[in-house]
């Protein structure tokens, strides 16, 4: 038994069939532990596999003349790439013993050692891909028609997409050095500034304690009303405090922006987002333009709260206020067995890579002091297993986390079956699809045995989710459309400026039902997204994907081979074009439609499910 494992904890009487004793992660197909000798002896084969890759390719050119060439280094690439990459097995193994451990000194000095190496080998053999790029436009089009490159016809067209938008090399490298200074020195500074903040705080036994930024932050969804407004108020003074230096930040940030955007000859500021993470435009706008055509589902929301919570209107702060209680309790041993049950209904494949898991101690299950909050499942080479780290303590979220990790975890596992090491990963825009779709799933099952006050519990819960997930995010994208045309069109933008845009967009999706309380004019102080350009609209592509799914497969459950076929796909070709193969337009209005039709029949159960239980008329 390998020195990590923490084993015994006997509350699994019984429960023997999904061999749930392996509660800590099983590093067999790595290492033998931190000290293991064939750690060195892997890094030095990853040093020699490595530069025998660049003392092979660096000094020639014939690989970007002829396309025969071509397939025999990128062979050898995804070769590598398989089995070695620049962290190897070290680097993975290290990473996950930190996540375990935050604070012992010797995993963090040995993940460093890993780490600087290699960056170096990443240094090294970037040329391989830069060069790809710079393949003339004129000649990509003989390398992609090539059919011995077919494996590896998207991963190039990726590069060629976003070489487009390439300045030469000189031109590169100073936008890379100067992005520090002109983006991420100054994002770093304000959220450095507000996560310095502590303010004294009444708690809900009713005494003060001194409070960090973070823990303001989830102190303002507490049940008691008292608590919640000194944390707001608390929140919003720390953001007003910043305001300034924020305008200051958030003007060159977009200034930086534009910049970038100039010298590339972009024409809209979301389009590199778009490059980037190979989605079509087309297929963002529409999905942006049928949101916002519906905020009327998240405006129908906030007021079905208002009513259950019996009051006229919510402030900004309480839009997560939660209704009701759940504390119905899932050991570890019965979710796995909830799971699974719902996995099994799905689809034979995803229980049996359920139990491989829990077979091959693929889970970190339970908080220990040092261990990472929250949740991940994790994966870096084709040829490495993966791993999900857990905190279970037995309650519902809980559940649909494993769920949701799993959904991660299956999607891997399929893409590792049917892909090249070039392929092995999901594009940002389809990322969540998998966990959020098992996650659903999951809630409907658990849904199916609770009564009907502990059902209209859940479903809010839900839909508070899903309207921060889609309406939420949408309605940021479109404060940020707004945010840099203002900014290109004025030149700079006062705090109170951004401030009103900000408001204007958030009360687009929330309706009356919620106040545009003081201070809340400040938010975009802290959100720190806006910050990473558009990303949020991955968000609510992720999960309205995965819904309009759901609904596809509840009228016809063949339709989970589609969704198995989509989930295997990997970085094989564009989401438009995966999908456009199984028979689904994702450019549509109507795919989106689908999608938020899911959300609004949820919101129509709940309100007549609170009228049934008299809970307003
Ligand atoms: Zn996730």
């Amino acid at each position: 038994m390998p020195f990590f494992a923490i084993d015994g904890e006997d509350i699994i009487s019984g429960e023997r069939t999904y061999g749930v004793k392996q509660i800590t992660w099983n590093f067999g197909k790595l290492f033998s532990g931190d000290n293991d000798p064939a750690i060195e002896k892997k890094r030095q084969s990853l040093e020699k596999k490595s530069h025998a890759f660049i003392n092979k390719w660096h000094d020639r050119s014939d690989y970007l003349r002829a396309p025969a060439i071509l397939k025999q280094a990128l062979d050898e690439y995804e070769l590598w790439r398989r089995q070695y990459g620049s962290e190897g097995d070290e680097g993975y193994y290290f990473w996950l013993r930190t996540t375990q451990n935050q604070n012992d000194p010797k995993l963090k000095a040995k993940f460093n050692t890993i780490d600087n190496f290699s960056k170096k080998i990443e240094n090294d053999i970037q040329f391989f891909p830069l060069r790809i790029a710079k393949i003339p436009p004129k000649k990509q089009g003989q390398f992609l028609r090539y059919p011995p490159l077919n494996a590896y016809r998207h991963y190039l067209e990726r590069i060629f997409a976003e070489s487009k938008y390439l300045l030469g090399e000189p031109e590169e490298k100073i936008l890379n050095l100067k992005s520090t200074t002109s983006h991420s020195n100054w994002v770093k500074m304000t959220s450095g500034f507000l996560a310095g903040e502590e303010r004294q705080i009444v708690l809900e036994n009713g005494e003060k304690e001194k409070k960090s930024f973070s823990e303001i932050q989830s102190l303002m969804n507490s049940k008691k009303r008292r608590v919640r407004d000194a944390a707001a108020d608390a929140f919003n003074d720390i953001l007003s405090k910043h305001a300034d230096a924020a305008e200051a930040e958030l003007n060159s940030v977009l200034a930086n922006k534009k910049v970038d955007d100039e010298l590339r000859n972009v024409s809209r500021p979301d389009l590199m987002r778009h490059v980037t993470d190979d989605i079509d435009s087309e297929v963002v706008d529409a999905l942006i333009k049928t949101v916002s055509e519906r905020f009327g589902i998240s405006c129908r929301y906030y007021r079905l709260k208002t009513r259950l919570l019996k009051v006229k209107r919510l402030k900004y702060h309480e839009r997560n206020r939660e209704y009701g209680t759940i504390n119905t309790s899932y050991p570890y041993p019965q979710a796995v067995r909830l799971v699974r049950t719902v996995f099994q209904n799905l689809d034979d494949s995803f229980s049996s890579i359920l139990d491989r898991f829990i077979g091959n101690g693929q889970f970190d299950v339970y908080p220990r002091k040092g261990k990472v909050s929250g949740a991940f499942c994790a994966h870096l080479l084709m040829s490495q297993p993966t791993y999900i780290l857990l905190n279970h303590t037995g309650r519902l979220n809980d559940v649909l986390t494993l769920a949701h990790e799993m959904g991660h975890g299956i999607n891997n596992e399929l893409i590792r079956e049917k892909q090249n090491a070039l392929n092995f990963g999901t594009p940002i825009s389809t990322a969540e699809v998998a966990s959020t779709f098992m996650e659903d799933f999951v809630l409907q099952e658990i849904m199916k045995k609770a009564d009907d006050e502990l059902r209209l519990s859940i479903m809010m819960m839900r839909l508070n989710d899903e309207v921060s997930t889609i309406f939420r995010q949408i309605a940021c994208y479109r404060f940020e459309q707004e945010l840099h045309q203002q900014f290109r069109q004025k030149g700079y933008l006062s705090k109170e400026e951004i401030g009103r845009l900000f408001q204007k967009h958030m009360a687009a999706y929330m309706g009356d039902a919620v106040e545009r309380s003081p201070g809340s004019e400040n938010w975009w102080v802290y959100w720190s997204h806006i910050r990473s350009f558009f990303y949020v609209y991955s968000y609510a592509s992720g999960l309205l994907i995965s819904k309009s799914l759901q609904h596809s497969v509840k009228k016809d459950p063949k339709f989970i081979g589609k969704v198995r076929n989509f989930l295997s796909a990997g970085l094989s070709d564009s989401p438009k074009n995966i999908f456009a193969r199984l028979g689904v337009d994702i450019s549509d209005e109507q795919f989106w439609n689908k999608g938020l039709d899911e959300v609004e029949k949820l919101l129509n159960e709940t309100t007549t499910l609170a009228k049934k239980l008299g809970k307003f008329r």
